[in-house]
């Protein structure tokens, strides 16, 4: 890496039998991923996005300019220019483990105060071929906060189910109607009378997804679930 050699050890230890399990809690979660925030749950909390990249950004760019600038072309690099090679390359690593250990950090507590989290399986190589959105939707870390849920996931054996995105802020969470609306229009209003904020209700949509036809019936999906249903049996508290 760009600030030294590093050397992993891996050991093959059966992680159950040294990660404590965690008490069931009864609470269930659903995570809408966006941009202007992180995310809003199914609990109408919203976490604000870190934003590493975009704080970094004046000065890595003048280490960019300063690294280019000591660049010669068709001859052999200066010593100034590895040195500012290296520190631009350094400032890009600090962002990057910012953004990781944010993600971590987050991911445990969502793993220990909930017994199930689903999210949207997002696709975020396609969405970050969107240049306009690659920058911000990079910088948020959707990608390492669902690996790092799903990590923990299996390590406290907590659930966590990937649903399909589609349709999941239009459509109505009480009558099921599609309520085609811009990303402008925050809230959304149906003619059953059920009015709640856009993200909520997705989040709410989205944990729906995941939990429809599982609550009070794991015992006919354990089979797909392999190792993990030997944790999870009796937990299926929300
Ligand atoms: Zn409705």
């Amino acid at each position: 890496r760009a600030d030294g050699y590093y050397c992993q050890l891996m050991l093959k230890l059966d992680a159950r039998d040294i990660t404590p399990q965690l008490e069931s809690t009864g609470h269930c979660l659903g995570l809408d991923l966006g941009l202007k925030y992180l995310y809003a749950d199914s609990n109408g909390n919203t976490v604000e996005p870190p934003k590493y990249y975009r704080k970094a950004e004046k000065r890595l760019n003048k280490l960019n300019r300063r690294k280019s600038k000591k660049f010669k072309r068709g001859q052999k690099q200066s010593n100034n220019y590895k040195k500012a090679s290296q520190k631009y390359a350094k400032g890009h690593l600090k962002v990057s483990r910012q953004r990781e250990e944010f993600a971590k950090k987050l991911a445990l507590r969502l793993i220990q105060s909930n017994d199930l989290i689903a999210y949207e399986d997002l696709k975020v190589k396609n969405l970050v071929r969107n240049r306009k959105l690659a920058k911000s939707i990079n910088d948020a870390g959707w990608s390492q906060l669902r690996k790092w849920i799903e990590y923990f996931g299996i390590k406290y054996g907590r659930l966590t189910i990937a649903v399909n995105p589609a349709y999941t802020s239009q459509e109505c969470f009480n009558c099921g109607r599609l309520i085609q609306k811009s990303l402008s229009v925050r809230t959304h209003v149906c003619s059953c009378g059920y009015v709640e904020d856009r993200d909520k209700m997705a989040a709410l949509n989205i944990l729906k997804k995941a939990t429809i036809g599982h609550i009070g019936s794991w015992s006919l999906d354990l089979n797909a679930w392999g190792d993990l249903s030997s944790i999870l049996v009796g937990r299926n508290t929300c």
